[in-house]
């Protein structure tokens, strides 16, 4: 690592006789702006969560701006606790993304595009041109782009007119898809909750049916190297083969589709066909606390349990998807995601029992099996320490 620094910069970095030291971890699917709503999710299944918890609560929050300013703080420093020093930030306001680039922390920011409760889609794409035009370009280190929220927040006449201008514009794409069993029912059959919500506002014709949404935001151009899609749990087999063919990237995200009763995600297929699957910690109102080792170690125990089979699904594997993969899903694989000369200072040093560590069999499995907050002993945002000994 230190042959990346030039001689005067380079520092010595001294940890105890059972300590790692990883990249950062990248948390490549988050709301921070949401972190003051916490116990927003308790008992809500999806559909529920969002229209009567998500809804009024941004609707209050609104009423004071500083709450999402708040919200972001907070979320930031559960996060850095937790050794995440990179986050793909999603919302329809930037608090986030300002939080971040304050703290020098790299990530992105896709700004959400909705359109479901809009009378009339043209107007409503008018009216969204001039905060389009103010977003910021994409920096080296930090993404700006778009999230065309879901295939049904953001129908498929707006989606289609975000995609083409990502394109024009060269901004990456990042949204929920395949999220719940509500969405899946919606789509592939014309049933269930969210048939029933968009038939009351007599928005149905806005959507084709018989169609995966997969399928759906292919047909619309949004899949691609350029695409990092949030949850893709209901999924087929032909949704993974479009997944591995357009190179779209996969953010995991097991607590959250636990706690909203979503289901599993399909990791170890995604995996086998190629998908690059990172991680995410979702927004604390979704999630309740913000912690990527928690995340870690779901994705291999639920992945396991879902196959009945090991494959894949081993500590080097979810480590790289914490990392490396989280870096790729953003774009941002020259800055981040490993150790290496040239790359960002983004590190994270764990302390564990010495005990338990001569007795892992690799490192990665140490993270895995006892990683957490109580292990972070130093954390490094682009070299300057932000948490630990040398932080304090
Ligand atoms: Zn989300």
């Amino acid at each position: 690592m230190e042959a990346g620094l030039a001689p005067r910069d380079a520092r010595v970095i001294r940890g105890g006789p059972s300590s790692v030291l990883m990249p950062g971890l990248i948390s490549a699917h988050t709301h921070l702006a949401l972190g003051h709503l916490s116990h927003l999710a308790q008992d809500r299944p999806f559909l529920d969560w969002i229209l009567h918890g998500i809804v009024p609560a941004l609707a209050t929050s609104a009423a004071d701006p500083s709450s999402f300013e708040r919200g972001a703080e907070q979320s930031l420093d559960a996060l850095i606790a937790g050794g995440v020093t990179a986050v793909g930030e999603n919302f329809l306001r930037d608090e986030g993304a300002t939080a971040l680039r304050r703290r020098g922390q790299s990530g992105a920011y896709f700004h959400e595009i909705f359109g479901s409760t809009a009378p009339d889609l043209d107007a409503y794409w008018e009216s969204l041109q001039p905060e389009l035009d103010r977003l910021p370009t994409s920096r080296a280190d930090f993404q700006v782009g778009y999230s065309p929220h879901t295939p049904w927040t953001c129908p498929p006449e707006v989606f289609r007119r975000v995609v083409t201008r990502a394109r024009r514009e060269g901004r990456r794409l990042s949204y929920h898809l395949a999220e719940s069993p509500a969405e899946d029912a919606f789509f592939r059959r014309r049933e269930g909750p969210l048939r029933d919500l968009l038939a009351r506002r007599d928005y149905l014709d806005r959507y084709p049916s018989g169609i995966s949404p997969v399928a759906l935001v292919e047909s619309l151009g949004g899949l691609g190297p350029d695409v990092a899609v949030a949850h893709a749990i209901h999924l087929d087999e032909s949704d993974i083969e479009r997944l591995a063919r357009t190179r779209t990237s996969v953010v995991h995200c097991p607590t959250s589709n636990l706690r909203l009763a979503e289901g599993i995600a399909p990791v170890l297929p995604l995996l086998e066909a190629g998908v690059n699957v990172a991680l995410g910690v979702d927004s604390a109102a979704s999630t309740g606390r913000l912690d990527l080792f928690d995340e870690m170690r779901l994705a291999l125990l639920l992945g396991r349990g879902r196959e009945r089979r090991v494959g894949l699904l081993t500590a080097p594997t979810i480590v790289a998807m914490a990392t490396i993969h989280g870096a790729r899903a953003l774009g941002l694989e020259g800055q981040l995601g490993t150790l290496e000369p040239g790359k960002r200072a983004d590190l994270l040093l764990l302390e564990f029992d010495p005990a338990r560590f001569s007795s892992a069999p690799t490192s990665a499995d140490l993270v895995i099996q006892d990683g957490g907050r109580d292990r972070v002993s130093e954390v490094w945002v682009a070299g300057v320490p932000v948490r630990g000994g040398h932080g304090r």
